[in-house]
């Protein structure tokens, strides 16, 4: 039988989230500071951590691991007076608007739904079953593990693979160099034994950066040692080699996919207007057009402003700052006031090339060095901080179990 999440009782206005990731977590958390106590606010995550995505490519080469940079769900939303499921969230029914969950059911009043992207492998045979994915923390633990026992046997021709040379693709790669020299590899990458290759569909890496960042990253892990194909596509992948679609067959020990994202099974099955990718259609209310009760922001969501199409990336500080203007919109509505309407600001975007090298790009202006990974960190640390010092969180920090007070405080000292 089905629990009822939201209990006999039921208060005058119910807001489920679904994501604790970067738009979730900070959609709640505004919501609780701008609306009225009674408001019963939900966040639902079918993992128990809201995860710092951006740091992932440290966890492959072993600088940081998965939990470092991972804060519990359920002691942050707890410390702040918002209720946390933890449970995988299977449909959403806008018209007697329940959020279905693997073993429960919430009633809402307003939804707001962040549930992220996963990996597209774009239909290519034997993708999704040879690669490993590079999307959680769990998933780079894995490809650092794995890569690991690989790299243990030196007698042995191993080929590292990378498909994709977005901000993903050429992070991993740095961060895969910094593995294999970590374990005592040369620049002659054990006589020519050792293999990194980077395949990336189009002619250059970090599409959408200036070009300055492109070249530079290139050059760069060329230096290191890494072979890079640029202008081809992965046509084919089989357990020792993937296959290019201009024929030719490349060996493959290893293969990292990093190649592109889209909307899970969730989204594509939304009762509600998509995009012709699949993404969720919203106004720049954020909410959709079909239904002003559903509020979409981060990865998800594809906004149309007078119907025309929003460009715009995909990055976690676009979610954070959807979530506010997300939460002041329904705080509007509650209140009967007028909404308003979000548009995207720019901001610098922090590339690393491995722990010795990193890249700053902001609109034209491109900067590196080591600084940029130093200040990548520092990122990291005030995000998480953020989460410890929202009102009603920092005088119950004595309320943290002892363990997890550790946890904290050292994930917040990575520097
Ligand atoms: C390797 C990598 C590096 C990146 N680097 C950067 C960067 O440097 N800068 C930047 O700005 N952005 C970066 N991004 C992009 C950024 O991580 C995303 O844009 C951001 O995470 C989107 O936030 P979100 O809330 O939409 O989704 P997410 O942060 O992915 O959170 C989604 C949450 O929903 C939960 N969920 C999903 N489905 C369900 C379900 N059915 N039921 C319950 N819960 C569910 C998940 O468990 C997760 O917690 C990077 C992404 C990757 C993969």
């Amino acid at each position: 039988m089905s629990t009822n999440y939201s209990g006999a009782g039921k208060l005058p206005v119910n807001v489920v989230i679904i994501g604790g990731g970067f738009g979730g977590l900070e959609t709640a958390l505004s919501l609780k500071n701008l609306l009225p106590s009674t408001v019963r606010i939900t966040l639902v995550d079918r993992g128990e951590y809201h995860s710092f995505i951006p740091s992932i490519h440290e966890v492959v080469s072993g600088a940081v691991r998965a939990r470092d940079i991972q804060i519990p769900l359920a002691l942050i939303l707890g410390l702040a007076g918002i209720e946390f499921v933890c449970d995988e969230v299977l449909s959403l029914d806008a018209k007697s608007k329940k959020v279905l969950a693997s073993s429960g059911v919430l009633d809402y009043d307003y939804v707001v739904v962040s549930s992220g992207a996963e990996n597209n492998f774009y239909g290519v045979q034997g993708a999704e079953t040879f690669s490993h994915r590079f999307r959680s923390p769990e998933d780079a633990e894995r490809i650092h593990s794995d890569l690991g026992s690989l790299l243990t046997d030196r007698k042995r021709v191993c080929s590292v693979v990378i498909a994709g040379g977005g901000t993903e693709g050429v992070e991993v790669a740095g961060e895969v160099l910094d593995l294999i020299r970590g374990r005592g590899y040369g620049p002659d990458l054990n006589a020519g034994k050792l293999t990194l290759t980077l395949i990336h569909g189009q002619d250059n890496l970090l599409p959408g950066f200036p070009v300055k960042a492109q070249e530079f990253s290139r050059e760069y892990l060329l230096r290191k040692g890494v072979t890079i194909l640029t202008g081809n596509r992965i046509a084919e992948v089989r357990q020792d080699s993937v296959i290019l679609d201009s024929g030719v067959r490349h060996d493959m020990s290893m293969l990292i996919w990093t190649g592109g994202i889209q909307p899970s099974r969730l989204i594509r099955e939304l009762p509600l207007t998509k995009d012709p990718n699949g993404w969720l259609k919203v106004t720049d209310r954020l909410h959709s057009p079909d239904d002003e009760s559903v509020y979409g922001v981060g990865d998800i969501i594809s906004i149309y402003a007078d119907d025309r199409p929003l460009s715009l990336t995909r990055l976690a500080y676009h979610a954070m700052d959807q979530a506010l203007i997300a939460s002041m919109n329904i705080n509007s509505r509650l209140q009967g006031r007028r909404q308003v309407g979000y548009s995207p600001k720019d901001k610098p975007q922090l590339v690393s090339l491995g722990r010795e090298m990193g890249i700053y790009a902001y609109k034209d202006r491109v900067l590196s060095g080591p600084w940029v990974v130093l200040l990548k960190k520092a990122v990291q640390a005030k995000h998480l901080m953020t989460y410890l010092t929202k009102p009603g969180f920092a005088p119950v920090t004595s309320r943290i179990p002892g363990q997890e007070f550790r946890h904290l405080l050292r994930i917040l000292s990575p520097l």
